[in-house]
């Protein structure tokens, strides 16, 4: 699923296509995409002013509102003309006035599509950006030392923080040397100003490198990121860890497949 490196790429894909351009309509191909279809009504006519990230969402901001959208499993976003393999799988068209279209291509089809009068509204059940300002290392600190909760799980939680998912807290983790079922509370400050460093350098490196493609993340015109060459522990159950040749453990934490090297990373419990 495309975490927060991944949408930050096709937003930046996206900015210099179809900022500026005037809706005329959309066509809803599938139709769970949207789930008030009618609420779509008042973005025909409008311009795109803008298109940002929040988390792992992709606004396009309009006069009156924002067009949410989120990519979900397999969603992608592009303006060029879809292949004969590519049309069965797009789920919504935006037809703009110039002539220019923007295709939502979801080959899962979890992806979904919705307005918002007030995108304030919406950030608010979002964490704080990791990236952005609020997020230093005494926040982290803070935080963390409130609450107790699995630290991997809470940080997937987007009411939380905003934007990582499963790659990218297990690399984070791993870089800090927390074991993911460690308590929140009980992680010392050292760990987690470690842990906040590597959480910003790790999705700074990842846009860097226009986001990881390990089954399907693609963005603009086909084109595929290439951080899934600077993983250290995602993927790599049973080979050797890189700092230390203890073998790298896949387990599950809260459902998700998790990967941990069981030398390197503390158990804070
Ligand atoms: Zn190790």
């Amino acid at each position: 699923m495309p975490e927060l490196p991944e949408v930050e790429t096709v937003v930046r894909s996206l900015q210099p296509d179809i900022t500026g351009e005037f809706i005329k309509k959309v066509v809803i191909q599938w139709p769970k995409t949207v789930a008030d279809p009618q609420s779509l009504k008042i973005v025909e006519n409008q311009p795109i002013r803008s298109v940002e990230r929040r988390g792992k969402f992709i606004l396009l901001n309009l006069d009156s509102g924002s067009i949410v959208i989120h990519l979900r499993m397999t969603g992608r976003l592009y303006t060029h003309a879809p292949d004969e393999t590519q049309a069965p799988y797009v789920t919504a068209v935006f037809h703009f006035s110039s002539g220019k279209r923007l295709h939502f291509q979801d080959t899962r089809k979890f992806g979904r599509i919705y307005f918002t009068p007030d995108s304030s509204d919406f950030s608010r059940h979002l964490g704080p950006e990791p990236l952005g300002p609020v997020f230093t290392a005494q926040w982290l600190k803070t935080r963390l030392n409130s609450r107790q909760r699995q630290i991997k799980p809470l940080l997937l939680d987007q009411t939380f923080l905003a934007g990582l998912g499963n790659i990218y807290v297990d690399e984070a983790l791993y870089l800090a040397g927390i074991h993911p079922v460690s308590l929140s509370h009980k992680i010392p400050g050292k760990p987690i100003q470690k842990l906040h460093r590597a959480i910003r350098k790790l999705l700074g490196d990842a846009i860097e490198a226009q986001g990881t493609t390990i089954i399907n993340f693609q963005h603009g015109d086909n084109r595929s990121g290439s951080f899934q060459h600077q993983l250290q522990v995602y993927g790599r159950g049973g080979k050797h860890c890189k700092k230390c040749e203890a073998l790298i453990l896949k387990m599950t934490v809260g459902q998700r497949g998790t990967h941990v090297c069981p030398a390197c990373q503390v158990l804070y419990n």
